[in-house]
């Protein structure tokens, strides 16, 4: 397709990135390859809005995959870097920010007995992992496709067909030995889950499952989903690892825990978490915890875990996210919703606008999606023709149809104007787009 405007500086930036690092960026999907067209390179972003390196402004619907959910440059997340920076920026020892970072994570999140810090998603979920092998002596771990958990080896493994598929490595790099005790089931399937126990008597550690999946794009847990993979793992003995790297701390003041109640035996934490700094965590049941090093004989460690910057960020943005804010978060959330939903209708354009909380996304189908299959089957070219309309008038959405949208405390009515005046035409570009 031919995009509806051109950003030579940001041009020119992707040229120099891809001559220096692999594909021009340090993390796939910001290339804009699900899309075409040129990544956007943020020089600054404030409230609801970033700008680009030509000086373009965008309101914002990424949040940085999440962490922002206060908006970008909140003064207090910043004064609190400020302070904690003029006092140095890594000590290789314990601090009292990481203290308090755990105990408002313990505080709001009661399965959460313990918790131990690192510096990202994937370390937190590779972790849990780590640590409920070696709790329960037992090698292999479920995993749902479609679900992610960052760029852990074992849980690379893509989905086979059929039930209780042995995990085929998906990406190169990856071993079969490493994949070769991960199982990949399909989604909201309990089914499944239970014969691939059944087939694999004492042998799996734990269940692990995004609590409320945002990666490809929004597919809630259907009713009692959760709540029957914590009993399959109570019954065999395996623990119930729900990653909420990215609705914890998001969808409500202690994530999705706190919508649907399950009470896991381990769970992961990233983003909000962090105040847009590198912070995840994994915690839980204590007796499990007491398992890690030096309490325990599991190993885990981190030169920068507990970093006193990330700390003071996450600190600051946890404290300022109250009742109030979740309230503001949700209403912002429901607004936009409805003004996608009456852009597309108008067009006539078949979608399926589907909600976690104030995490929600549009699929380009007339189908709910309740799985990685259905999601596939969307008409994403749908969204490549939305995306860049959106984007040429100043709305910056994730640039895949898998990915679920961020909104924060910061987006205000102007902002939400401004994307309730880019919808109409964006629904038209869906509407007329062809494969
Ligand atoms: N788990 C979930 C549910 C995620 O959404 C992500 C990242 O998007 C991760 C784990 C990995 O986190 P990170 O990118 O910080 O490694």
């Amino acid at each position: 397709m031919s995009f509806p405007y051109e950003a030579p500086v940001s041009q020119s930036l992707f040229e120099r990135a891809s001559a220096v690092t692999p594909g021009g960026v340090n993390s796939p999907v910001r290339a804009f390859r699900a899309v075409g067209g040129t990544p956007r390179f943020m020089v600054s972003g404030a409230g609801p809005y970033l700008t680009d390196a030509d000086g373009r402004e965008y309101v914002d619907l990424v949040c940085s995959w999440g962490p922002m959910i206060l908006g970008h440059s909140h003064p207090e997340v910043i004064a609190a870097v400020q302070e904690a920076v003029s006092r140095g920026t890594s000590f290789g020892t314990p601090g009292a920010g990481e203290v308090e970072l755990a105990e408002e994570i313990v505080a709001r999140i009661e399965p959460v007995e313990q918790v131990r810090l690192v510096s990202s998603g994937t370390e937190a979920t590779m972790s849990a992992i780590r640590l409920a092998r070696g709790f329960t002596g037992r090698p292999k771990v479920v995993k749902f496709a479609g679900c992610y958990h960052g760029h852990v080896d074992a849980l690379l493994a893509a989905a086979g067909s059929g039930v209780a598929t042995f995990g085929l490595p998906d990406t190169p790099g990856v071993t079969g030995a490493q994949a070769g005790d991960t199982i990949v089931l399909p989604y909201n399937d309990l089914e499944a889950v239970r014969a691939a126990f059944a087939a694999h008597p004492g042998e799996i550690a734990c269940v692990i499952t995004e609590a409320s999946p945002g990666n490809m794009g929004v597919v809630p847990p259907l009713p009692g989903f959760n709540q029957g993979l914590k009993d399959i793992c109570s019954d065999n003995g395996a623990l119930y690892i729900s990653d909420e790297v990215m609705t914890g701390f998001r969808v409500s003041k202690s994530g999705w825990y706190g919508i649907d109640g399950v009470r896991p035996d381990l769970m992961t934490f990233g983003k909000v978490m962090g105040g847009g700094f590198p912070a995840a965590a994994f915690g839980g049941r204590a007796d499990v915890m007491a398992h890690l090093a030096p309490a325990g004989p599991v190993y885990q460690a981190g030169t920068l875990s507990g970093n006193p910057i990330a700390t003071a960020a996450g600190v600051a943005q946890l404290r300022l996210l109250d009742d109030a804010a979740y309230e503001k978060v949700d209403a912002v959330s429901a607004e936009l919703r409805a003004l996608v939903t009456e852009a597309l209708a108008k067009e006539g354009v078949a979608h399926c606008l589907q909600v976690a909380g104030n995490m929600f996304s549009v699929f380009f189908t007339g189908a709910d999606v309740t799985n990685y299959d259905e999601a596939k089957a969307q008409e994403s070219f749908r969204f490549t023709a939305f995306f860049h309309s959106m984007l040429a008038q100043g709305v910056y959405l994730p640039p895949s149809a898998f990915e679920s949208w961020f909104v924060s405390t910061a987006h205000d009515t102007q902002a939400v104007e401004r994307i309730a005046a880019a919808l109409p035409a964006a629904a038209r570009a869906a509407a007329e787009a062809t494969e």
